[in-house]
C-alpha cells in the first residue's frame, strides 16, 4: 500500500517522507531522579513508591514497600522528626505531603490486619549477636533474619524497645503499638534474651560461638551537671524519671517541678511531670528559645499543656523546696554568660535533662576499637576497628534519632552479610548499601525548579487530630491522632512524583510530531527519534521533571 503523502495522523512514522528527527540539535531523554523525600529519610525509605501504591488504595503493597527498609512504620509515623517532609518539594507549592501521617496509617493498618513479613532466605548457618534491642538493634535483627542469618538479640532490659520504651512517653508512643511492631520482629525467629546485660563483648561472642556482632547499646546514661545542693534537695535525671515510668509505681515529683535543659528530653520530662500532677512544671534553660535544641512542635505541645519556660536562666543552687536561679545573657558569640542577678523559684524536684552519654564498658580493653568523645568510631560500613564487630545508633557519631538508628541497623545488617559471605581472600561481594536507597544511588535530586506545579490541583494538607489540651494533662493517652483511610489516601495523592514519570500522558499529548510512543501501562514511553525534532515541549510540559533535553551527538 502507498503511503499517504500529507497525512495528518496521530501515528508516528506514518509519513516516511517527513522524518523530522534530522532537524534535531537536542533530544529528550526520560530520567529517574532521586526524590528529595527519599534522599532525606535516614531509614532510606522509597517514599515516593509507597505513596504511589497508597494513592490507589494498595495499602498492603505500600506497607511492604516500607518494610523493605524500615520494620517500624507505625512507630515512625509517631516519633520520627520527619526530615522527609522538610525536604518535600510540595512545601514550595502549599504544604509538604504528610508523609509521616500516611506512614502511620499504613503501620497501623498492618497491625489491624496482622500483616507479617516471611523469612524466605535459606539458613546461612552464620550466627550474629546483637547487643541492645533499641531501634538500631531491632532493625539489624530484622534485616539479618531476612538475609537468612541466625540472630540472638540480648538486652539488659526485660522488654525490648530501648529508648522507644524507656524514654519516649506513652502519650507520644502507645505501648500497644510498640509491642505490636517489636513483637512482629521477634517472631521472625530472633532468639530474644531480655534481662541479660553484656559486660564483655569478646567473651559473649566466644561463649555463643558467634561469627559477628552488632552493638547498639545507645546512650542510656543521663548526663549530670554539678548543681550545688542542700541535703534535702530532690534531684533526679530525666532518663531515670522516664525509665521509671515503665515501673508499676510511677515516681513522686511533687507539685512544683523544675526541668533543667532545653532538648526534647526536657520537654518529655516536663510534660510527664504535668501528667504526674505537677501544677507548675518549669523548664529552666540557659539560652534563648531560638537556641533551644528541642523541636518546635515539642515546645508548642509542652506550652499548650501549661509547661512554663524560663529562658536565659541557670540553677545556681538547689535547696529544700526552692531554687536560686541566675539570669544569663548571651555574649557576642551566642554563649550564655552569668549576670550576677538572682531570683528564686519554688520547686519540690529538679529534673536534669542535660543529654545522655553512652555506657561502653563492654568494650573495655578491646584492641582496635576507638572511642572518641564518648562514641565508638566506625567506618562507612559501620564496622569498628575490630573485624566482625559492628556498631550503630546513638553510640556512634551521628544524629541521635530513632530513624537514624533504624537506618544504621539496616546498613549494618547488609555490611555484616557482606562480611560473613566474603571469599577466602577476604573480598566482599556486592555493596554494603542495598539498591534503591539514598546511599546506593549516588543521587541526582529532583529539585523543585524542575516541576511544573501548575499542573497539580490545589490540595491543602490534612491535619491530624489532637487531644484537647485540658484532657491531655490528666492522662497518658495518645495526644496526636491518626488519619482515616480517606484522609490518608487524599494525603498520598498530594505527592507530585518528583523526578519520576507517573504516566500522566502529557508528553504524549503535547508532542507536535507525535514522536512520543506509549509502551503500555507501567511501561511508560519512548521517543521515536525518527520523528522527534527536539523542540523540547515534552520536557517543558512534564509536570514532575522526568524528561531531560540532552545535546545531540553530531
Ligand atoms: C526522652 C527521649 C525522647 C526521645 N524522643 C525521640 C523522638 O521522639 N524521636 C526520635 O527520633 N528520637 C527520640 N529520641 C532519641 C531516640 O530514642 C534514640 O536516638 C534511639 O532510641 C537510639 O536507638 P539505639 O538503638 O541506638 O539505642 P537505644 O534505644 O538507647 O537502645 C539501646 C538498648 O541497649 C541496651 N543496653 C545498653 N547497654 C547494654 C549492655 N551492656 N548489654 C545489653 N544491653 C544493653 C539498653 O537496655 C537498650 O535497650 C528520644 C530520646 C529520649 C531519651
Ligand atoms: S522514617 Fe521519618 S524520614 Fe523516613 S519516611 Fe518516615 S517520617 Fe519520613
Ligand atoms: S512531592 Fe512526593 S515525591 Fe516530591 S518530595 Fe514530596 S513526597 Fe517526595
Ligand atoms: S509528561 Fe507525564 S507521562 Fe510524560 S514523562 Fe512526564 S510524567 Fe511521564
Amino acid at each position: 500500500m502507498k503511503d499517504k503523502p500529507f497525512a495528518i495522523t496521530l501515528n508516528p512514522g506514518s509519513s516516511l517522507a517527513n522524518r523530522t528527527g534530522s532537524w534535531r540539535t537536542e533530544r529528550p531523554q526520560y530520567v529517574d531522579l532521586m526524590p528529595p523525600c527519599n534522599h532525606a529519610c535516614p531509614a532510606g525509605e522509597n517514599i515516593q513508591q509507597w505513596l504511589y501504591h497508597a494513592e490507589d488504595g494498595g495499602y498492603e503493597a505500600a506497607w511492604r514497600q516500607i518494610m523493605q527498609d524500615n520494620p517500624l512504620p507505625a512507630i515512625m509515623g509517631r516519633v520520627c522528626y520527619r526530615p522527609c517532609e522538610t525536604a518535600c518539594n510540595r512545601s514550595q507549592l502549599d504544604a509538604a505531603v504528610g508523609i509521616n501521617s500516611v506512614e502511620r496509617y499504613l503501620g497501623d493498618e498492618a497491625i489491624r490486619q496482622g500483616w507479617t513479613v516471611p523469612v524466605t532466605a535459606a539458613d546461612t548457618g552464620k550466627r550474629v549477636l546483637i547487643v541492645g534491642a533499641g531501634p538500631s538493634g531491632l532493625s539489624a535483627a530484622y534485616h539479618l533474619r531476612l538475609l537468612g542469618h541466625e540472630v540472638t538479640l540480648r538486652d539488659t532490659a526485660v522488654w525490648a524497645g530501648g529508648m522507644m520504651r524507656y524514654g519516649i512517653p506513652a502519650y507520644r508512643l502507645p505501648r500497644d503499638v510498640l509491642d505490636a511492631e517489636v513483637g512482629r520482629i521477634l517472631a521472625m525467629g530472633v532468639a530474644w534474651e531480655g534481662g541479660r546485660q553484656v559486660t564483655d563483648i569478646e567473651a559473649a561472642m566466644a561463649d555463643g560461638e558467634f561469627d559477628a556482632a552488632f552493638i547498639a547499646v545507645g546512650a542510656q546514661k543521663g548526663k549530670r551537671a554539678y548543681v550545688p545542693a542542700g541535703d534535702s534537695a530532690k534531684i533526679l535525671d530525666a532518663v531515670t524519671l522516664l525509665h521509671n515510668m515503665e515501673d508499676a509505681h510511677p515516681p513522686q515529683l511533687g507539685r512544683r517541678v523544675a526541668i533543667y535543659g532545653g532538648g526534647n528530653t526536657a520537654m518529655d520530662a516536663a510534660r510527664t511531670a504535668r501528667r504526674l500532677g505537677a501544677t507548675d512544671a518549669v523548664v529552666v534553660y540557659r539560652r534563648t528559645r531560638e537556641k533551644m535544641p528541642a523541636h518546635d512542635v515539642e515546645v508548642e505541645e509542652a506550652t499548650d499543656e501549661g509547661v512554663r519556660m524560663m529562658w536565659l536562666s541557670t540553677i545556681a543552687r538547689a535547696g529544700e523546696g526552692k531554687l536560686v536561679i541566675e539570669k544569663m545573657k548571651l555574649d557576642d558569640s551566642g554563649f550564655p554568660q552569668p549576670t550576677g542577678e538572682f531570683t528564686e523559684l519554688d520547686a519540690d524536684t529538679v529534673v536534669l535533662a542535660l543529654g545522655q552519654e553512652a555506657e561502653l564498658s563492654l568494650l573495655d580493653g578491646m584492641s582496635g576499637v576507638t572511642i572518641t568523645d564518648g562514641v565508638v568510631q566506625v567506618g562507612s560500613d559501620l564496622m569498628t576497628g575490630r573485624a566482625g564487630i559492628f556498631a550503630g545508633g546513638d553510640m556512634v557519631p551521628a544524629e541521635r534519632t530513632v530513624t537514624v538508628a533504624i537506618g544504621h541497623g539496616k546498613r549494618a545488617a547488609h555490611s555484616i552479610n557482606a562480611w560473613l559471605t566474603r571469599d577466602q581472600d577476604g573480598n566482599v561481594a556486592g555493596s554494603a548499601a542495598p539498591a534503591g536507597t539514598a546511599a546506593a544511588a549516588g543521587p541526582r535530586l529532583a529539585t523543585a525548579e524542575r516541576l511544573n506545579t501548575w499542573y497539580y490541583a490545589d490540595a491543602p494538607a490534612t491535619v491530624r487530630p489532637q487531644l484537647d489540651a485540658a484532657r491531655r494533662i490528666t492522662t497518658f493517652d495518645e495526644v496526636t491522632g491518626g488519619l482515616d483511610e480517606s484522609t490518608a489516601q487524599f494525603e498520598a495523592r498530594r505527592c507530585l512524583s518528583c523526578g519520576n514519570c507517573f504516566e500522566c500522558d502529557n508528553c504524549y499529548g503535547v508532542c507536535p510530531d507525535n514522536a512520543v510512543v506509549k509502551l503500555g501501562s507501567g511501561r511508560r514511553y519512548e521517543i521515536d527519534l525518527d520523528y522527534c525534532k527536539g523542540c523540547g515541549i515534552c520536557a517543558a510540559e512534564c509536570p514532575c521533571g522526568a524528561i531531560d533535553m540532552v545535546p545531540e551527538r553530531i
